[in-house]
């Protein structure tokens, strides 16, 4: 019955329950001002190609709660998700990754960089995504191929239709287009059947077991080589080892990022250890 029902409902509604409503509730107050408060940053990862030639970064948001303790964005993208704040939060990012840009062009050494962002499903699918993706590309006068969208499929699930349509759009401001993740989703044959895709990024689930485990080994050749059927660009993520390096360059692998070759750092620093010329002179 009804009354039973919400005997039950209130039962299983523990103080345990209760404590993580109010973390989430603090952590979204906490997520709204973030943005005000200047409490967001970019990191960025590089990635390399074969050869170990540096071709730009993955910029990867860290949010600095109440301006020290970082929060994961493992942690707080899900709630913005949620709340719908991924949406100025992503716009923001779209921003900061423009002004690098534009600064990496005026500079010999930083011009051929390539920057990549992780896009939300919810922010992909904002009915003026595209057309303030064009603004910012605009206003900044950076070179558009040198800007890369991560998708996961998330994005995609809702209408491929719609999807394409999208993706389409985006490609034609001249914007690079990558899929995420990839491998660890539902039907990603078919996304790549459909989708025009500039790139794959192996999952990191993979790479991470590849060495130990047969089969994520024999999955990660697989996607090397349906990439290169396909004419797309396969990156490695969640590199670590040098054996992993091995395996990946033994298949042929064309670009690599993870903590082997660095990990995530803010942009000054970043910026310092991969492109200014007296520390990456020796390399
Ligand atoms: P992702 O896009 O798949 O990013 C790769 C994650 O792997 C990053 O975690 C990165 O720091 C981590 N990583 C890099 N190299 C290694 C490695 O060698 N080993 C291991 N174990 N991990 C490595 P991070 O920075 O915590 O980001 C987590 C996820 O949060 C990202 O996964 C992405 O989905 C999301 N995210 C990050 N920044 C943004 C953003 O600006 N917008 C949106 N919508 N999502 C973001
Ligand atoms: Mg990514
Ligand atoms: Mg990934
Ligand atoms: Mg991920």
């Amino acid at each position: 019955t009804v009354k039973a029902e919400q005997q039950d409902t209130i039962r299983v509604f523990n103080p345990e329950m209760q404590a993580v409503v109010d973390i989430r509730a603090e952590l979204e107050t906490g997520l709204r001002a973030a943005l005000e408060h200047a409490e967001l940053a970019l990191f960025l990862q590089p990635q390399f190609d074969r050869e170990g030639g540096l071709i730009g970064a993955e910029a990867l948001l860290r949010w600095f709660r109440c301006g020290t303790d970082m929060v994961s964005p493992a942690d707080f993208i899900p709630l913005a998700e949620d709340t719908g704040l991924i949406v100025p939060i992503g716009q923001w990012v779209i921003g900061e990754a423009c002004a690098l840009l534009r600064s990496w062009g005026k500079q010999a050494r930083t011009r051929h960089l390539r920057l990549a962002i992780n896009v939300s499903a919810r922010q992909f699918h904002q009915p003026d995504f595209v057309s303030r993706l064009a603004e910012e590309i605009a206003a900044s006068a950076i070179d558009p191929s040198r800007l890369k969208l991560e998708l996961t499929e998330t994005v995609i699930l809702a209408d491929l239709d719609y999807t394409l349509q999208r993706m389409n759009e985006i490609r034609s401001l001249g914007v690079c287009l990558a899929l995420d993740d990839f491998g660890i989703g539902y039907s990603s044959l078919s996304y790549l059947k459909h989708l025009p895709f500039d790139q794959l990024k192996i999952d990191q689930s993979f790479v991470r077991d590849m060495l130990g485990d047969r089969r994520s080994g024999a999955i990660v050749s697989a996607i090397l080589a349906l990439g290169r059927a396909l004419g797309m660009e396969v990156i490695a993520e969640g590199v670590e080892t040098h054996e992993h390096h091995a395996f990946l360059q033994d298949n042929d692998c064309g670009f690599y990022q993870g903590y082997l070759f660095g990990q995530p750092l803010p942009i000054d620093e970043w910026t310092q250890r991969w492109t200014d010329p007296v520390t990456t002179d020796d390399a």
